[in-house]
């Protein structure tokens, strides 16, 4: 036991210092939890000792009043309730972490994890946010309003005059009751709600309850949110609102976090901080030179000369330098690529004395080189009928149209955009 007296051991267990925050300590255990999970270490006995240890140490030093004790007595001054047999099972802490080890470490984002420990924190509140590319390369403000419940102004949150608000004798202010059942030859003892005050824990008498929120301490409002979509910003990034969500009495209202999610565009396609851009040229300028021009992001067009002399192939890649996205923060464009397609003329669009001309202007035919002692057959070229020419060319693009739903989006919408 003298092992148990070292100073700090339980900080020293998370790899941290005594004085880190509670973010530090969050990130220590959901580190070294993730290296020890028996789940990882079938074959290592010593690993579901330690993520034990890990899963104690946690407990302690997240819940801050846990925490001061531990600070001031040692682990001697939490004796039982926080001991390594009481409190929770290191895999029941773990799972309530990282939302169970099979459901992906996707519930790691989101606050919802912590609910037993120290103040309860309301839900994060996620809201996909749409964003079309020119938004994202000249940077925007979205003005976005949301629903959520805030604390009543008129009674501070208390739900009644002061004073009003007695604590509920029946279950002595826990809400909970623990009820003892005869069943047989056993006597059962569960957990209710209790019936006194329905969960609430407190009594308000009805003449006393506050008229702005009859008693509930908080009241549905609509709040708009300026939401700064930065140039550059990227699919997928966050933009987080902290402490916007919910509020409740003795709750850590949780935060508001808009993901970015770039809407498809019609002419760029964007990898990182490049563009990509596809041009149509005829085939005169493809040969003989000329000049395009791209609609850019924002009001400007650019002109592209293709110098005579130059030759575009079909598919091939230029690159306009500097006209691609600007990058987050920095503001440091990317590249713009542009592949070229090359528009053929129709059939029969010259005529044989043309045709001779082209001859005498192009470079020679290539003529088809057979060994000598094949076999030859003379086939005919046809055309192809045109529904299955759609077809054709409809799975060469496989182009996949994105639906424009709202998923996710039950509590923002947009209040102007
Ligand atoms: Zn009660
Ligand atoms: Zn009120």
């Amino acid at each position: 036991m003298s092992q148990k007296a070292e100073k700090n051991r339980l900080y020293k267990v998370l790899e941290i210092e005594a004085s880190a925050t509670e973010t530090e300590i969050k990130k220590a255990y959901r580190k070294l939890a993730m290296k020890y999970h028996p789940d990882k270490n079938a074959h290592n006995p010593e690993a579901a000792e330690k993520f034990k240890e890990i899963g104690h140490a946690y407990e302690i030093l997240s819940d801050p009043q846990k925490r001061s004790v531990y600070d001031q007595y040692g682990e001697e001054g939490l004796s039982g309730d926080g001991g390594m047999g009481g409190g929770m099972s290191a895999e029941d802490l773990f799972s309530q972490f990282f939302g169970g080890m099979g459901g992906g470490m996707g519930g790691m984002f989101g606050g919802g994890g912590m609910q037993q420990q120290g103040p309860k924190r309301s839900r994060d509140i996620v809201h996909v946010h749409k964003v079309s590319l020119e938004d994202l390369y000249k940077g925007k403000v979205s003005k976005l309003a949301l629903q959520k419940s805030v604390l009543c102004s008129k009674c501070e949150g208390r739900g009644g005059k002061e004073g009003a608000v007695k604590k509920c004798t029946g279950c002595n202010g826990q809400g909970m009751k623990t009820m003892m059942r005869q069943m047989g030859p056993m006597i059962q003892r569960f957990q209710t709600v209790c019936p006194d005050c329905n969960g609430d824990g407190e009594i308000i008498k009805e003449k006393d309850k506050c008229k702005g929120c009859h008693g509930k301490k908080t009241i549905t409002e609509r709040k708009v949110l300026h939401v700064h979509v930065d140039k550059g910003m990227q699919d997928g990034q966050k933009i987080t609102f902290n402490g916007e969500g919910d509020q409740g009495p003795d709750i850590i209202p949780g935060d508001v976090i808009f993901v970015i999610e770039q809407k498809p565009h019609p002419r760029f396609q964007r990898k990182g901080d490049d563009l990509y851009y596809h041009a149509e040229i005829d085939l005169l300028t493809a040969l003989a030179g000329g000049s395009i021009a791209v609609e850019h992001l924002d009001e400007r067009w650019l002109t592209v000369s293709i110098t005579p002399g130059e030759v575009i192939s079909p598919g091939s890649v230029k690159v306009v330098r500097g006209q691609g996205m600007p990058s987050y923060r920095h503001h440091d464009h990317g590249n713009l690529y542009i592949q070229f397609d090359v528009k053929f003329p129709p059939d029969h669009f010259n005529t044989p004395e043309q045709i001779a001309l082209l001859e005498t202007i192009l470079p020679p035919r290539n003529l088809p080189e057979i060994p000598p002692d094949a076999m030859v057959d003379d086939v005919a070229l046809e055309e192809v009928d045109q529904s299955q020419q759609a077809r054709v060319q409809a799975s060469a693009q496989g182009m996949d149209e994105e639906d424009d739903g709202h998923p996710g989006g039950e509590r923002v919408q947009c209040a102007s955009q």
